[in-house]
């Protein structure tokens, strides 16, 4: 759970970077933390391909990795 410490960072948390897995099987967005991988830590920065023009709380409900949904609602409810 070291990615949590970029949630310390306190504003702009609902401005994160989203990225999408490059795995085919990989249907869902998450939030891309301060070291390029996904903040659930379930992708791996050379396998998460940052969305542009897209942020956290723009995306809808149905396409958030749940994970990093949870997180996000723990560390950051304002976010979205
Ligand atoms: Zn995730």
């Amino acid at each position: 759970m070291s990615d949590v410490r970029v949630l310390d960072q306190g504003a702009g948390l609902s401005a994160l970077s989203v990225g999408r897995p490059a795995s085919p099987s990989g249907d869902h967005l998450h939030v891309m933390d301060g070291d390029d991988a996904s903040l659930c830590g379930r992708v791996d920065a050379e396998d998460l391909i940052q969305v542009h023009d897209l942020q956290w709380r723009d995306v809808p409900i149905s396409l958030r990795c749940r994970v990093c949904r949870a997180i996000m609602q723990v560390a950051a409810p304002f976010a979205g």
